[in-house]
């Protein structure tokens, strides 16, 4: 079933790849020699962490055609990793399904969701030479803010990455105003891991046509296939 949907990915990643837009045959091969790699930060190898945000007791923000997304997230991580595996890369995910499984003495929702949020950070910051990338998607008050945005934890290499990941999301989502930024004091899992971590804001999901195709598998394989190419060209 893994490896089914590995070779579907890769198909569709080869169809995405000649149809898109910008083309990622263009992004990933014209790039000159990267400036940056992770392995300035002291990694002689790197351990993948893709985190789905949200899932279980927390649906995260609800999409204008009322998906919760949790499910987004996880849908354009599992891409990535089934991208990631194709290049013998084995990523740890930190959840692979909707549901989670709770200890009772997690009883109410923001017991499950704090919970959720240190085992999640216990279980990152437990993997040797980890390189985090968590997904999540914006949500405005207002219809008309949309476009992805790669935001950054403190630690070391984590504004280069998510430098590199604005630039080549920008670049094939056709959308440029936004730049990379720090990550807000409130994001406890980001500000407590201890290795380099970018987060990926996909889209709006309060925007209507960004929401419509962030539910569709072609656009979140293209999302998938931006960040897991720039994972490569960082290690
Ligand atoms: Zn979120």
């Amino acid at each position: 079933m893994k490896k089914s949907f590995a070779l579907q990915a890769f198909a569709a990643l080869l169809l995405t790849a000649v149809t898109a837009g910008a083309g990622l045959y263009h992004v990933y091969a014209a790039r000159p020699k990267p400036a940056f790699s992770l392995a300035d930060t002291g990694r002689n190898t790197m351990t993948l962490v893709l985190d789905p945000g949200h899932g279980g007791a927390d649906g995260g923000a609800v999409s204008v055609t009322g998906t919760y997304e949790s499910q987004l997230n996880l849908a354009v991580a599992l891409r990535c990793r089934a991208l990631a595996g194709l290049y013998g890369i084995d990523a740890v995910m930190t959840r692979e399904s909707e549901t989670l499984d709770y200890p009772e003495s997690a009883s109410t929702i923001h017991a499950k969701k704090v919970w959720d949020t240190n085992a999640r950070v216990e279980l990152i910051n437990s993997v040797n030479n980890a390189v985090l990338i968590s997904i999540h998607q914006n949500k405005y008050t207002t219809p008309s803010p949309h476009g992805s945005q790669a935001l950054f934890a403190k630690t070391p290499g984590s504004m280069e990455l998510a430098q590199r990941v604005q630039a080549n999301l920008s670049q094939v989502t056709g959308e440029s105003k936004r730049t990379a930024a720090r990550i807000g004091e409130s994001i406890y899992l980001m500000n407590h891991v201890n290795c380099p971590a970018v987060l990926v804001e996909c889209g709006f999901v309060s925007n209507a046509i960004e929401a419509k195709k962030l539910e569709e598998p072609d656009y979140q394989l293209k999302m998938a296939a931006v960040i897991i190419g720039t994972y490569l060209g960082s290690i």
